[in-house]
């Protein structure tokens, strides 16, 4: 899928329609001490076995890519949700 390269959107703090740069991301890495994450391993320690039940390795052939939005006004950046799964590659025009 294509995007263009410059969006106009609501920018969260200049609260106002603005252009925004558009770049591409990959989900970052889960942080090891986020508050669910300590929760998580609290619960797995000692006697008794996961809570969950285990994930099966699935192949999945979409990719989820994650937008930068760049505020052309104010220079800060925010991340659009871009809930689409892609087959073939994302890139900007
Ligand atoms: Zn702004």
């Amino acid at each position: 899928m294509k995007l263009p390269n410059i969006i106009k959107t609501h920018c969260p703090h200049c609260n106002a329609h603005t252009e925004h740069d558009v770049r591409l991301d990959k989900r970052s890495k889960e942080g090891a001490m986020k508050k669910g994450r300590r929760k998580y391993e609290a619960i797995k320690r000692g006697y008794g076995g996961s809570p969950r039940t285990p994930k099966k390795d699935v192949y999945k052939v979409g990719k989820r890519p994650v937008l930068i939005l760049t505020c052309k006004v104010c220079n800060k950046k925010h991340q659009r949700a871009y809930h689409a799964r892609t087959k073939k590659r994302t890139e900007i025009e």
